[in-house]
C-alpha cells in the first residue's frame, strides 16, 4: 500500500480533492492502481514560440505532478509534443522546408522554456510525427467498429455514433447544428461537426515530409487523434487524470473523449482538470492567433526573472480563476520570490538561542499543517502561499528579538520545504553556483589581461548559455539570471 519516502507523505494519509470538470464538483481523488497515477497533459504546438499563456497550463501541470509526488504518489506523466497541424504544415510551406526542420527550434525552445521555468522534467514527451502507425490503428479500430466513415478520401468521426459526445463541456448536443463536416483543426462552438481524423494527400504533402500511408490512403492526421492514440500507448485506455488549458475543452478534449471511448470501449480519463486563461493587459485572452502575445523569452529580455514569472503564473491565482498580466504583477511576484530567500537565508544563519519561542513552534505546525490542507484542496496555492506569507511576520519578528531556537529553526526549514517542494524558487540555485561563477568571472577577467579575449569571450558564452549574463559595471562585473541560450550544434 502506502509507500513513505523521506520527506513524503504516505498516500494513506492524503485526502487529496480535485475538481472534476466532468462532473462539475470537486472529488476525492484516487488514482486505479494504489499509488501511482497515470497523467496526460496536451503539450505545445510546436509551431512557434509558447506563449505566457501556454506556459500558465504547463507550470499548472508542474503544479498537480509535484503535489501528488510530495502526497506519495508515483506519477506516470506524458505531455505530447504536436509537431503536425494545420499551421506547421502552412509554415514549412512556406519557409520551403520540411515539416521536422521547420519544428525543430520551436520545439527546442519549449524545453529551454520548462527548464528557465523549472518545470520538471515528465516521463515521456511523444511527438505526434512518432507515433502515426499508433494513430492509424485507432483510425483502423473506429472504421470497423463504425464510428468513422471516409468521405473524398478524408476520415471523419461520427458524431451521431457517440452519444456521450458534449459531456465534458456540457454541450446542449440539441441546440447545435450537427452532422456538418469540417477538415480544419479548429472549430467553432456552434457546429458540432464530424472531426477529421485522417485528411488524405495534398500536393505539397510529400515535399515537406508530411505524408505517410494508411489502409485507408496515403495522407496525415488529424489534429485530435494524437491524444488518444499516444496516451493510450504510454498510459493504458483509461488515465486517472487528464489536464488541459480550459481552451482545450471544447472540441479538443470532446474529440479526444470520442475516439479514445469508441475504439477502446473503456472509460477515457476518470478526472479532467482545467487550467483558465492568461489575460493579456487589455484583459484579452492570450492567443497566438490574435497576434499580440508575449513569450518568456520577452519577459526575460524585458528583465524579468523567470523565477519571479514562474512564481505569478503559478500562484497569482487559483488554477481555475483568470489572471491578467501586468508588470505590476510580475514585480509582486518578484518581491514575493525575494522575500522568501532572504527569508530561508535568515532562518539558516540564525544565532540559535537556547530556548525555544513555544508559540512560534506551535503556529508553524499550525501553517504547515494549513498549507498542506490548501494543496490538497484543489490546489490551492495562492491560499496556501498567503498563509505563509502571514507567518513569515511573526518569525522574522522572533528573529530581530533574538527568541529563536533550534526547534524555531527546524520547524521553519520544513515549511521552506514544504513551500519549496511546489514553488522550486527558494533553493533554486543549484548548490555551489554562485562561487563556480565567481570563480569563472575571475579566470575571465585575468585572461582579459593577458588579452586573451578568445578565452575570455568563451568563458562568456558558455555562461550564457547556462542562463548567467555577465555586466561589466563599475564596481566590477555583476551576473544576473536570464533564459537559457542554446548550445550551438555542430
Ligand atoms: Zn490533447
Amino acid at each position: 500500500m502506502g509507500r513513505s519516502k523521506a520527506g513524503l507523505r504516505d498516500t494513506n494519509d492524503v485526502t487529496l480533492r480535485l475538481h472534476n470538470t466532468l462532473t462539475g464538483k470537486k472529488e476525492e481523488f484516487k488514482p486505479v492502481e494504489a499509488d501511482h497515477v497515470r497523467m496526460y497533459t496536451c503539450g505545445p504546438t510546436v509551431w512557434n514560440y509558447a506563449h505566457v499563456g501556454n506556459l500558465r497550463a504547463f507550470l499548472f501541470y508542474d503544479l498537480v505532478r509535484r503535489h501528488l509526488r510530495v502526497s506519495g504518489y508515483r506519477v506516470t506523466h506524458v505531455m505530447n509534443l504536436t509537431d503536425i497541424d494545420d499551421r506547421i504544415l502552412d509554415q514549412a510551406m512556406h519557409a520551403g522546408t520540411t515539416i521536422t526542420e521547420y519544428v525543430k527550434p520551436y520545439a527546442q525552445a519549449f524545453f529551454e522554456d520548462m527548464a528557465t521555468l523549472r518545470a520538471e522534467h515528465v516521463e515521456h514527451y511523444p511527438r505526434a510525427t512518432e507515433h502515426i502507425a499508433e494513430m492509424v490503428d485507432m483510425i483502423s479500430t473506429l472504421l470497423q467498429n463504425g464510428n468513422a466513415y471516409i468521405a473524398d478520401g478524408d476520415v471523419y468521426f461520427r458524431i451521431a455514433s457517440f452519444p456521450k459526445y458534449g459531456e465534458l463541456s456540457h454541450l446542449d448536443r440539441a441546440g447545435l447544428k450537427a452532422g456538418a463536416r469540417v477538415a480544419t483543426d479548429k472549430y467553432d462552438k456552434e457546429s458540432v461537426s464530424d472531426f477529421a481524423l485522417w485528411k488524405k494527400s495534398q500536393p505539397g504533402d510529400e515535399k515537406i515530409g508530411a505524408s505517410w500511408d494508411a489502409p485507408f490512403g496515403r495522407g496525415r492526421p488529424g489534429w485530435h487523434i494524437e491524444c488518444s492514440a499516444m496516451s493510450k500507448r504510454y498510459l493504458g485506455a483509461t488515465l486517472d487524470i487528464h489536464a488541459g488549458g480550459v481552451d482545450l475543452m471544447f472540441p479538443h478534449h470532446e474529440n479526444e473523449i470520442a475516439q479514445s471511448e469508441a475504439a477502446n470501449h473503456a472509460p477515457f480519463a476518470r478526472v479532467w482538470l482545467h487550467s483558465e486563461h492568461l489575460a493579456d493587459a487589455t484583459g484579452e485572452k492570450m492567443s497566438k492567433s490574435a497576434g499580440g502575445f508575449t513569450t518568456l523569452r520577452d519577459l526575460v529580455a524585458a528583465g524579468h526573472d523567470p523565477l519571479a514569472v514562474r512564481l505569478f503564473l503559478m500562484a497569482n491565482a487559483h488554477y481555475r480563476s483568470r489572471v491578467r498580466l501586468s508588470q505590476e504583477a510580475l514585480h509582486a511576484s518578484a518581491e514575493q520570490v525575494r522575500r522568501l530567500r532572504e527569508f530561508a537565508d535568515r532562518v539558516n544563519r540564525a544565532t540559535l538561542t537556547d530556548a525555544d519561542h513555544a508559540g512560534l513552534v506551535d503556529r508553524t505546525a499550525d501553517v504547515r499543517a494549513a498549507y498542506r490542507e490548501a494543496l490538497d484542496d484543489d490546489l490551492n496555492l495562492p491560499q496556501g502561499l498567503g498563509l505563509v506569507f502571514d507567518h513569515l511576520r511573526e518569525a522574522n519578528a522572533a528573529l530581530d528579538a533574538g527568541r529563536f531556537g533550534p526547534l524555531n529553526k527546524t520547524a521553519l526549514l520544513g515549511l521552506i520545504d514544504d513551500v519549496d517542494a511546489h514553488l522550486d524558487v527558494i533553493r533554486a540555485e543549484e548548490p555551489g553556483l554562485a562561487d563556480e561563477v565567481e570563480r569563472l568571472i575571475a579566470e575571465r577577467e585575468s585572461a582579459r589581461k593577458s588579452r586573451d579575449f578568445a578565452r575570455a569571450d568563451r568563458i562568456r558564452d558558455e555562461l550564457r548559455e547556462r542562463g548567467i549574463a555577465l555586466e561589466d559595471s563599475r564596481e566590477g562585473v555583476r551576473w544576473r539570471r536570464v533564459a537559457p541560450t542554446a548550445a550551438e550544434r555542430s
